[in-house]
């Protein structure tokens, strides 16, 4: 098994930064962490700036890297840009989402990612035939991660209705989201049991939300996930719109209903939670249900602020993503967490740079499924990425204070290194695998453009 030497110049430990610090790795893993290292041992591999574990981001639809700055014209809601991203969707083949995928992946390689969470659901032809091997739009998924060099947990994703319609029935889904639907979940469980975990993929479900799967199938995906101790996520009241029908139709709120049927609960992960109810915050802490929170992608949708810290007060672990990728960038992601809530709250303080890279790391990693990643220890898998602390953006502060320059300073453009499972994928800002990752996106999206 390949051994290597890593000499870290600054290395952030789960708490504090630390500077000198030897990693040892072996099959993939981290087998020696020593710190108080002044100089490069022999033969090691010298990681200048501050390194930190692999990013996890949590919540991704790869297809929506097309959208940007398009979609950044005009006027409107949620809804409107949903009709523009279901154009895109309507565009997507297995060969064409692999070649888009695999550069999204790289590009969040390149800000530091070394784990993403895709959510996904453009799973059949146009108009809802399967292809010939039904899963071949996960299949194209897990492979452009394997190329980008980055580990996926394809979260296998629901979608049979179009709207709430009473408490038993869904509105048929639309002409677009006819290729998302399965039909029933016993068709969607049928599908994604043969889908298999590789290496570097996991699999796990997700419920659109309950706009999407109707209350009496809820509990057919819960029990999928549950009989697979595998992660579950859903995107929970986003919209107040959907809190409106949820609480006509059932009356009750989204949470509420999730609760009821055996949804929450410590592997299950709700995204957004933007609109939610003081009991709401107490269901999802109160079962551990994680909360993933999106910012960048929420403000860019005007969805709202999301009570993210008394979610966490609650006891509901926190992880990011960055959704409709509107820009990928993990940093901006922990920062506008805090920045969100000064700007509401009128104070600061409200999480430490700790908790925000917690946030991306460690616990992105576990609702992805990944409990072994996310953290620069031995038995670790041996994935982190390393920023520079001497670039015109991160140039300044003492190295101490580097888990403060990373959250509020640096940004994607700052990754220099980025290491998954011991091999390099990023070396001095460049990918190793993909050659020209701003080249392969413009081919991706004008392909899609037809
Ligand atoms: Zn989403």
């Amino acid at each position: 098994m390949t051994k290597r030497t890593y000499w870290l110049e600054h290395a952030w430990l789960g708490t504090e930064v630390e500077p000198g610090v030897v990693v040892e790795t072996e099959g993939g893993r981290i087998g020696a962490v020593r710190t108080g290292a002044p100089t490069p041992p022999p033969g090691a591999e010298v990681l200048r700036g501050l390194t930190l574990p692999g990013l996890a981001n949590a919540h991704s639809h790869a297809f929506h890297r097309a959208l940007r700055g398009t979609v950044q014209v005009g006027s409107g809601t949620f809804w409107t840009w949903r009709e523009v991203m279901y154009s895109v969707a309507d565009h997507l083949t297995p060969d064409t989402y692999h070649a888009l995928a695999r550069a999204v992946y790289a590009e969040m390689a390149l800000a530091g990612v070394t784990c993403v969470g895709e959510f996904h659901y453009v799973h059949h032809a146009p108009g809802g035939t399967p292809y010939a091997d039904p899963n071949a739009m996960g299949e194209a998924l897990i492979a452009a991660a394997a190329e980008a060099g980055i580990r996926i947990t394809l979260l296998d994703t629901a979608y049979l209705a179009s709207a709430i319609v009473n408490k038993h029935s869904g509105e048929p889904p639309n002409h677009h989201q006819l290729r998302f639907s399965d039909g029933s979940a016993e068709a969607w469980a049928e599908r994604c049991s043969v889908l298999k975990e590789r290496d570097h993929a996991r699999i796990g479900a997700a419920i659109h939300s309950v706009r999407a799967v109707p209350a009496g199938q809820l509990a057919t995906v819960a029990g999928w996930a549950q009989q697979r101790r595998a992660p579950l996520h859903v995107h929970l009241s986003e919209q107040t719109a959907e809190n409106d029908a949820c609480l006509a139709a059932h009356g009750c709120t989204p949470t509420r209903l999730l609760a009821d049927h055996g949804v929450l609960g410590q592997r299950t992960t709700g995204v957004h939670n933007t609109h939610l109810t003081d009991e709401d915050i107490a269901l999802l802490g109160g079962s551990g249900t994680g909360t993933c929170m999106c910012p960048t992608t929420e403000r860019d949708l005007a969805d709202g602020i999301g009570p993210a810290v008394a979610l966490q007060r609650a006891g509901s672990p926190l992880s990011l993503g960055s959704d409709s990728h509107a820009v990928i960038d993990l940093f901006e992601e922990a920062r506008a967490m805090e920045l969100n809530e000064r700007l509401r709250t009128r104070t600061r303080g409200h999480w430490t740079a700790a908790a925000l890279l917690r946030a991306a790391t460690a616990d992105g990693h576990a609702a992805l499924g990944w409990d072994e990643a996310g953290t620069l220890e031995p038995g670790a898998l041996a994935d982190f990425t390393t920023i520079a602390l001497d670039s015109v953006r991160t140039a300044g502060p003492l190295p101490r204070l580097g888990a403060e320059t990373a959250v509020f300073a640096a940004g994607a453009a700052d990754v220099r290194h980025t290491v998954v499972g011991g091999r390099h994928v990023v070396r001095d800002g460049a990918h190793t695998l993909v050659p020209d990752v701003p080249q392969a996106l413009s081919a991706a999206v004008d392909a899609l453009r037809g």
